[in-house]
């Protein structure tokens, strides 16, 4: 990024940053589907796979559509690079794969996306890198947890489904303090609502699936941090692990983003209406909502979020059968456990992304079976309001 484009603010580099026009004076961005490029003499092929001349060599690691969306999303999260994934997860595995090895030991918030708990208790012991899980919000069993082996601290917050929130800042001391890294999966309040960044994490991770492309079409994911971290580590894995994201999918995100920071305003301001509703209601035993003042970090979200995020959950008296009920009641939500989309959605976490749990898992982490989550997405709240009433 040059100097003159860090100061722009975040909604102009949203719509404008990482575009580079061709010859033919496009206004929108091109998708450009090629996986190889053309070099103008052999010395110059010679000296792109050396490394000693920057450009375009092939499209698993070297595409400008694919640039133009992470130089985007880089300028978006104040960070200085940013390499785009395949899917969240494999953002996730080429961050473990570049920044660890065997004998390495991660420690991570127990309340993180189901399919990273498996790969980090299932999947990384064979290559024996090992995690020890802690409570988002325990700030000392997060430091009593680290050992010399220790590399990384990874957390989600927001967590899902239960919306707790951990203080960014006061993890990155931990971590510091001890030489350790803070990874953020950013999934849920995107660039728009929370900058880990800033606020002391060396890297941040997406799932552009959500909230980025915002309309359920691609699977996609990102990885933002300093160009140490991410060129020497990082894009290594990319290049050989071809964990790459196609040149279409790159378009629809990087477009996604241009319209981000007002569809993440407006998913804020559903569900906060939606969540103070569900709170007056008889039906319900408790909402968990960082946007309201029954929320125990509320006060901390208020401070680190500039927004509560567009997922609500909430415990329907009468268990799992009530909460059944419930849902196979709702005409206009999609019953699905995708999130982040235009579109709103109801899951019940016990039984479908939180399924692998054993109950005593379950009831530690606080998935009860009377717990139902909402994307809350952008139609109209009164609409989303009538149909939760009519189900209730
Ligand atoms: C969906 C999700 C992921 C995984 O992303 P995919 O794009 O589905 O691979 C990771 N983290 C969080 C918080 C998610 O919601």
């Amino acid at each position: 990024m040059t100097d003159e484009t860090k100061q722009l603010s975040a909604d102009t580099l949203a719509v404008r940053a990482g575009q580079v026009r061709s010859q033919e004076g496009e206004h929108s961005e091109l998708i450009f589907t090629s996986s190889s490029y053309v070099f103008a003499n052999a010395a110059e092929a010679a000296a792109r796979f050396a490394g000693d001349s920057p450009g375009n060599i092939y499209s698993r690691f070297t595409n400008p559509t694919v640039r133009t969306f992470e130089q985007r999303l880089a300028a978006l999260e104040c960070g200085e690079s940013c390499i785009a994934t395949s899917s969240g997860m494999s953002a996730i595995l080429s961050t473990f794969l570049g920044l660890l090895k065997a004998g390495d030991h991660i420690v991570s918030s127990r309340s993180i996306f189901g399919t990273t708990v498996n790969l980090l208790s299932n999947i990384l012991p064979r290559y024996g890198i090992t995690t020890t899980f802690v409570d988002l919000t325990d700030y000392e069993a997060w430091k009593n947890a680290i050992k010399p082996e220790t590399k990384l601290l990874f957390l989600e917050t927001p967590s899902n489904p239960l919306t707790e929130i951990a203080d960014i800042t006061k993890l990155a001391e931990i971590a510091h303090d001890d030489g350790k890294l803070l990874i953020v999966d950013n999934c849920f309040c995107t660039p728009v609502l929370q900058l880990p960044l800033k606020l002391g994490a060396d890297i941040v991770i997406h799932s552009a699936t959500k909230y980025l492309d915002g309309q359920g079409r691609c699977v996609g994911g990102a990885i933002v941090g300093s160009d140490s971290l991410l060129k020497e580590h990082i894009f290594p894995i990319l290049r050989t692990g071809g964990v790459t994201m196609s040149p279409f999918n790159a378009w629809v995100f990087l477009k996604g983003l241009e319209t981000l920071s007002i569809r993440m305003q407006a998913h804020c301001q559903n569900a906060q209406k939606i969540a103070e509703w569900l709170e007056s209601q008889k039906f319900v035993e408790k909402v968990y909502y960082p946007g309201l003042e029954s929320h125990p970090q509320y006060a901390l979200a208020q401070q680190q979020q500039s927004g509560a995020g567009g997922i609500v959950s909430f415990e329907v008296k009468g268990g799992k059968e009530a909460a059944w009920n419930f849902i196979d009641s709702i005409k206009l939500l999609s019953i699905t456990a995708n999130l982040g989309d235009t579109k709103s959605t109801i899951t019940h976490p016990r039984t479908t992304t939180h399924h692998r749990l054993t109950d005593e898992q379950a009831a530690k982490s606080g998935i009860k079976p009377g717990l139902i989550r909402l994307s809350v997405g952008l139609e109209a709240a009164i609409d989303l309001i009538n149909d939760l009433d009519q189900a209730s």
